[in-house]
């Protein structure tokens, strides 16, 4: 039976996939079985062994196995559907926020489960809410747990864990014909990596045989066929990156006139001087516009170093060359933000502004359109919809991202395809508050220029802070009630390293309702990645104008939100987020006129290595010399946060552990640039091919 090789075969031809899931497999960029067999698990989950209740602890992921003993439906401010269960060693609740009625009857007191899941401080001490589940028919001899680690995949609503791993099975099968799936790198050139193929070596990383050497996100330096995919998929990107530089280079792009009326007149409304650093990094993206050929230039600085003075500066020159610019922030709540600030400094210069996100409704919706092609709309700010097709600009000139760590390369060369207008291509400028040590930046941005705002405006204090036990929670709680008494603002920010958009916002409902009944006189708001644009813009209008005094939030919030007379921020578990993440979540306070305090609200005990690390956030403000600290604690991959915040996107490689794969990198593209130039289109397509998407966004 000859079989179409799998790059060909639409993923919809495996069994149990209907246009629904078609659809949810699409937003993740799987269209044939090739792709569906190189989405990858990001991490793994040890459900090869049971531990005893009485050995759980808080912020675990383990499993668990007894019987119920109790099940009940709670009501109150939520209602859930509680279960007791017990094993020889103790006894621990389970949780369910969203369940069917028959749920409650299936989990019939008496029955054996086993439970896998994360451990909490609930109502009832420890819990778990939603854990995955296995009722047992037969006894604790008939179940049958897993022999090998579980993958979990990157995933969409509609597309659960269970589905993805069947449909990968089926795959894998498919797999087993070695014609099926063509390699693309020349043999000569694999000798370094035992000599494992392409077939084995993804099986490997979808279904690790037990006994294999994999820490919990399948990173290990001495895996072969990780090392063999992580190759293959650096050179792919790469390719992609010299093929975006190249095509760039080839290609006109608006020349800007050297008037600077504008700038200039915007620089005098400031209440306040630009900072050295702003200047100079102005005046390199000024000599970019003004000269022939596209600008593509990152800018870096520190949080609140004003990353966005600069870039209004650059998209007033573009204005006043004839051109039109947009302004993508990666989140709703950002580019709302952005959309204020922008009206505030640009109306009084009478340049027409206009707003869209993918929730605009169509007359506005419509209006808008009709002003960027007319032309009368100079700046479009809003989120990833200010690319989509139906959206024509009569004279794009320059395109701005902000918080960059969101766009991986994917995203850049999306963005490319889709700004292309005519034979010119719009300037670009990226700017990001991950900084991002210089050899590093040279292989993750190999396609852009990079500036540096290495100066904070005058008058800031630096944060002061401070690590507390969780026990003392009662303690921040006060210190939140006298803030507020005082005319402050605070932020509790609320971590969880499940995946799930949906635990994250019942762990931040759950927090919301503890500290509404602990401090009844404050307004205590909420937001969280589930809420819509417009409740989630009501809530933060809320909080800037000082109506709501604490704001309670998921990491949402770590990017841009710049409200001045916040001056206190909680962060529970700041043991499970990385130095960059909580450089930039508290960067959120210490931005007006008074002493501004982080708590870090962490689990005790602390293991040496996080005392370590959150010692470095707590004696440290600067944002380069944490990322070097961090950098050597825990190696570049993780510094980048390739995996949370999908820098790069990569799927395997980890540029801290390949890093010695860079030079060899290099010289295989270059290689395959000369000698097999179809292999490269086919290398970049299979690693980046049906990703240029905004599925994260
Ligand atoms: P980030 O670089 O984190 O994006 P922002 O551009 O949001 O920082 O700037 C942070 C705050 O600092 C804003 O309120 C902005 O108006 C203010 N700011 C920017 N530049 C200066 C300056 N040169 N002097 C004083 N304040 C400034
Ligand atoms: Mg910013």
């Amino acid at each position: 039976m000859t079989r179409p090789p799998l790059d060909q075969l639409a993923v919809d031809r495996l069994a149990g996939v209907g246009p629904k899931s078609a659809a949810s497999l699409a937003s993740l960029g799987i269209a044939s079985v090739q792709d569906l067999l190189f989405h990858l698990p990001y991490r793994y989950e040890d459900r090869t062994r049971i531990t005893p209740i009485r050995q759980a602890r808080i912020g675990d992921c383990i499993q668990i196995r007894g019987k119920i003993a109790d099940a009940d439906v709670q009501t109150g401010r939520r209602r859930s559907l509680r279960c007791l269960i017990e094993d020889d060693s103790g006894a621990l609740c389970i949780r369910f926020y969203h369940f069917y009625p028959r749920l409650r009857n299936r989990l019939a007191p008496g029955r054996l489960i086993r439970c896998y899941g994360e451990v909490r401080h609930g109502r009832e001490g420890m819990e778990m809410y939603h854990p995955e589940y296995h009722l047992l028919s037969g006894g604790v001899e008939a179940d049958a747990i897993p022999e090998a680690l579980t993958p979990v995949y990157p995933a969409v609503e509609g597309l659960p864990q269970n589905r993805i791993r069947k449909l990968m099975a089926q795959a894998l099968e498919l797999l087993a014909d070695s014609q099926s799936l063509p390699e693309l790198l020349p043999d000569r050139l694999l000798g370094d990596f035992g000599g494992v193929d392409l077939a084995e070596s993804l099986r490997l990383l979808h279904k690790p045989p037990p006994g294999i050497e994999l820490d919990r996100s399948g990173r290990s330096h001495d895996n072969p066929a990780r090392r063999r995919l992580a190759f293959e998929e650096l050179i792919a990107n790469r390719l992609c990156m010299r093929r975006l530089k190249l095509d760039g280079s080839a290609l006109q792009s608006p020349r800007f006139g050297g008037a600077q009326k504008l700038p200039r007149r915007f620089v005098e409304t400031l209440p306040f001087r630009l900072t050295g650093a702003q200047r100079k990094v102005y005046r390199e993206i000024h000599r970019d516009l003004s000269s022939p050929g596209p600008m593509m230039r990152l800018i870096q600085g520190d949080v609140g170093s004003g990353k966005t003075v600069v870039a209004a500066l650059a998209a007033l020159h573009a204005v006043e060359s004839g051109f039109q610019v947009c302004l993508m922030a990666p989140t709703e709540i950002l580019a709302e933000q952005h959309w204020h600030t922008f009206r505030r400094w640009f109306e009084p210069l009478h340049v027409q502004l206009g707003w869209l996100t993918g929730k605009t409704r169509t007359k506005a919706r419509r209006q808008v359109l009709e002003e960027l092609a007319s032309g009368a709309c100079k700046l479009l700010v809003g989120t990833h919809a200010v690319f989509q097709e139906s959206v024509q600009y009569q004279r794009l000139g320059l395109i701005i991202v902000d918080e960059q760590q969101r766009f991986g390369v994917h995203q850049r060369l999306s963005l490319r395809e889709k700004a292309g207008t005519g034979s010119l291509r719009p300037h670009q400028l990226v700017m990001t508050a991950t900084p991002i040590p210089r050899t590093l930046a040279m292989s993750v941005y190999a396609d852009l220029d990079c500036s540096v705002i290495d100066e904070l405006p005058p008058g800031r204090s630096p944060v002061n802070t401070v690590m507390l036990a969780n026990h003392r929670r009662e303690g921040v709680i006060e210190r939140i009630a006298s803030a507020c008494a005082s005319g402050r603002q605070a932020y509790w920010v609320c971590t969880l390293i499940e995946e799930s958009e949906v635990l994250q916002a019942q762990a931040a409902e759950a927090t919301t309702e503890q500290l509404r009944q602990s401090l009844p006189d404050i307004r205590v708001g909420l937001v969280h990645g589930r809420f819509g644009a417009a409740e989630k813009a009501e809530i933060m209008e809320g909080f800037k104008q000082g109506e709501i005094g604490l704001l309670v939030a998921t990491t949402v919030i770590e990017v841009g939100v710049d409200v001045p007379n916040a001056s206190l921020m909680v962060i529970e578990n700041p043991e499970r987020l990385g130095l960059a993440q909580l450089h930039q979540l508290r960067g959120r306070v210490g931005r007006g006129a008074t002493r501004s305090h982080c708590l870090l609200l962490y689990q005790s005990p602390l293991s040496n290595w996080s005392r370590e690390r959150l010692r470095i956030i707590r004696e440290c403000n600067d944002g380069f010399r944490i990322a070097e600290e961090d950098l050597r604690l825990r190696g570049p991959g993780q510094v980048l946060g390739t995996r949370q915040t999908g820098l790069m996107s990569f799927k395997v490689a980890d540029i801290g552990l390949d890093s010695d794969l860079l030079e060899q990198v290099r010289d295989t593209c270059d290689e395959l640039l000369q000698s097999h130039p179809a292999a490269t289109e086919a290398l970049i397509h299979r690693w980046l091919g049906g990703r240029s998407d905004y599925a994260d966004v």
